[in-house]
């Protein structure tokens, strides 16, 4: 399956949650979600959300955390494959293994304002991590890698803005940032009670057990 192209904000209003798919914009007055939460898109949609039957509410939520990750189908699917196989909840471990994603560290550490800008910066050989260059937005990070921005690129005007906005913000408790270099260590993979908490994963790990 190829990569929505649509318009960001439908796919939020579509899962019925904030997917923060545009940087910026998604933190301020003008999201789109916060005017029109209650309206998912469509004709269909102007009506009130229909309720969905149990496979209807999995598959909405497999869809709510491919989308909101940036991560295909068939990518999704291994990511369950492989956090099946680890020992552990499979769907904690899900959510782990998609939080070491490059692409989530270096948005989550604010090097970008999404996920998706995230994955552009990287693919153009702007990080670095532990000190080589990686263009590969699936690259699984490990705990106590250091990923940073390269030398070169430290004046991004896009990199030093998203920067300045996650530091205002606050950054999450597994990455310490040292802002000036513009380098970060991915301290600890990160718990269930460190990700959002509207994420029913159960659901997914029942969709693709069937
Ligand atoms: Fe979603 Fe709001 Fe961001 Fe649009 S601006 S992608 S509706 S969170």
């Amino acid at each position: 399956m190829s990569r929505y192209i649509g318009p960001n904000c439908r796919l939020c209003r579509r899962e019925g949650v904030k997917l923060f798919l545009k940087g910026e914009r998604c933190f301020s007055t003008k999201c789109s979600f916060e005017k029109r939460e209650h309206n998912p898109p469509g004709e269909i949609g102007k009506r009130r959300r229909r309720k969905l039957n149990i496979y209807g509410d999995q598959l909405r939520e497999k869809q709510k955390v491919k989308r909101m990750y940036g991560v295909l189908e068939k990518q999704f699917r291994n990511y369950f494959k492989d956090a099946s196989r680890i020992k552990g909840v499979t769907g904690t471990i899900l959510l782990q293994l998609l939080e070491q994603r490059l692409d989530n560290v270096v948005y989550r550490c604010g090097f970008a304002c999404s996920r998706k800008f995230a994955r552009q910066i990287i693919k153009h050989g702007h990080i670095l991590v532990n000190g080589k260059k990686v263009d590969i937005p699936s690259y699984q990070v490990q705990v106590g890698d250091t990923v940073e921005i390269k030398e070169k690129s430290r004046s991004n005007k896009a990199i030093m803005e998203a920067l300045q906005a996650r530091t205002t913000r606050g950054l999450p408790s597994w990455i310490n940032l040292e802002a000036e270099q513009m380098k970060a260590v991915f301290n600890a993979v990160p718990e269930r009670t460190d990700l959002p908490p509207d994420i029913r994963e159960h659901l997914i790990v029942e969709l693709y057990s069937k």
